[in-house]
């Protein structure tokens, strides 16, 4: 009989913090810090990527177009239409043997203003809403929101909005029904318990004092908006303004040991990326970090990740490093690894019946890698190959970083997808590999700080490999 011939055969997922000194809970906390200070500033894509260039110029990042020519330990990016972003540094093997490339996507579940949205009803007005991503319609009425975005007047002039943040903002809300006359509405589906047309927000409720007005409270609301934004109702059809939870990001719990705040799908990932990047010096294969948009809503149109904004802004570097042949660019996507960073359902003890406990993402248990995502029958789905989940193993454990692989839920409850696909697609190596979540795309996510710093530093490793 061989002693401890089980701990040598048996795989066990075990519990991050247990083997954490002091030492290192303080670096986990105060990395967390850093994270949900830059959330506050950072809670839509477009503010996201405002930070993110601030960061990257901070540490030496210049846009593409300010080189003539890249050479090796060259920091670059490039912003898509201030919404997606990719940064770039220059390592010393040949870019012909492919890239190593981190991607996540800055985009998250909300409610965007509907092209027309203000209207008055009986002395109250309203914004129009129209849900953005997979939401679950009830968790949005009756918490405080914030309007984040941008107005454009046909003359090009762009002013930025961001109001509910502040404490001296006022905020906003959606109604919901009293429950002493709820009866009808909780007779229903919970999916059918709010509908979709009546995601409308209360933005006020004073007339403007002109006797003659028709509407005076749209009245009052459209010369409030004129003042402060210099705008008209029709400079609304123009605009990208998102109705988002004005909470603050927080730790939560008596220990602390995670943290609570909207969006980190998948700004978690987007910003342990992100922090990961700017440690960098000297590497040798290519490391490029993506910031995507639109993510949640199928990653199309030119902000996406399928869009050929990618191609272009890898393409100007091969360009800028004298790289030109016919072919190259598929060439190079061919020989690429990437990590598709977004986050992973996490196990639930509540609702334990979605998952499978052998194949789940707790929290605190380190970094989740997703072999696939997609739906029933791998419906969709970017299957890694064994291969390179082995190479990825092996970073992990050199580096002694805990991670755990999985799957997101029960195999006929549902599924997901991330932009895995897309690079896969382009002939990359891709796995998932995020942070576990837990009420994933609701008003309020939740992660543990064990986790986020892991994947801080699985994506360090991944770029340093
Ligand atoms: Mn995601
Ligand atoms: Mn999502």
């Amino acid at each position: 009989m061989e002693e401890n011939l089980e701990k040598r055969l048996t795989y066990k997922k075990v519990n991050g913090w247990e083997t954490t000194d002091t030492r290192q809970k303080e670096t986990i906390f105060n990395f967390s810090k850093d994270y949900m200070n830059f959330l506050n500033k950072a809670k839509t894509e477009r503010e996201f990527v405002v930070e993110a260039v601030k960061m990257a110029r901070e540490n030496g990042y210049k846009d593409i177009s300010e080189f003539e020519h890249l050479e090796p330990g060259d920091k670059v990016y490039f912003v898509n239409r201030e919404k997606s972003m990719y940064l770039s540094i220059i390592g010393t093997e040949d870019i012909e043997n492919g890239l190593h490339i981190i991607g996540s996507h800055v985009d998250s579940p909300r409610l965007d203003l509907k092209p027309n949205p203000l209207y008055e009803d009986t002395d109250m007005a309203y914004f129009k809403t129209h849900y953005y991503g997979g939401i679950k319609k009830y968790q949005w009425t009756t918490i405080p929101l914030s309007i984040h975005g941008v107005m454009v007047k046909p003359n090009g002039e762009k002013i930025t909005v961001n109001i509910g943040e502040d404490e001296n903002d006022p905020i906003f809300t959606i109604t919901d029904l009293l429950p002493h006359l709820a009866q009808e509405q909780m007779e229903k589906k919970l999916k059918n318990g709010i509908d979709g047309e009546n995601l409308n927000i209360l933005i006020g409720g004073m007339p403007y004092s002109d006797e003659n007005a028709k509407e005076k409270v749209k009245l009052n609301i459209l010369n409030i908006l004129n003042q402060k934004y210099g705008i008209v109702e029709a400079d609304l059809q123009s605009s990208e303004l998102e109705v988002i939870p004005a909470f603050k990001a927080r730790s939560l719990g008596f220990d602390s040991s995670m943290v609570a705040a909207y969006g980190q799908d998948d700004k978690v990932c987007a910003y342990t990326s992100l922090v990961a990047m700017m440690t960098l010096e000297n590497i040798k294969n290519t490391a490029v970090c993506i910031l995507s948009d639109k993510e949640e809503i199928g990653s199309m149109g030119n902000t996406g990740m399928e869009s050929h904004m990618f191609d272009f802004f890898i393409s100007e570097i091969l360009n800028k490093l004298n790289k030109n042949k016919p072919n190259l660019l598929d060439k190079v996507f061919c020989f690429s690894k990437m990590l598709s960073a977004d986050v992973d359902a996490g196990f639930d003890p509540i609702y334990s019946q979605v998952s499978d406990k052998l194949n789940a993402g707790f929290l605190g248990k380190g970094i989740s890698l997703n072999k696939y995502t997609g739906a029933r029958g791998k419906s969709g789905a970017s299957d890694a190959n064994a291969e390179y989940v082995a190479w990825i193993r092996n970073i992990l454990e050199k580096n002694d970083i805990k991670y755990q692989i999985a799957e997101l839920g029960k195999v006929d409850i549902g599924g997901g997808g991330t932009i895995a696909y897309i690079l896969a697609n382009k002939g990359a190596d891709v796995i998932d590999c995020g942070v576990p979540v837990l009420s994933m795309h609701a008003p309020y996510e939740v992660t543990s700080k064990f986790d986020i710093y892991s994947a801080y530093e699985t994506y360090r490793a991944f770029w340093r490999e």
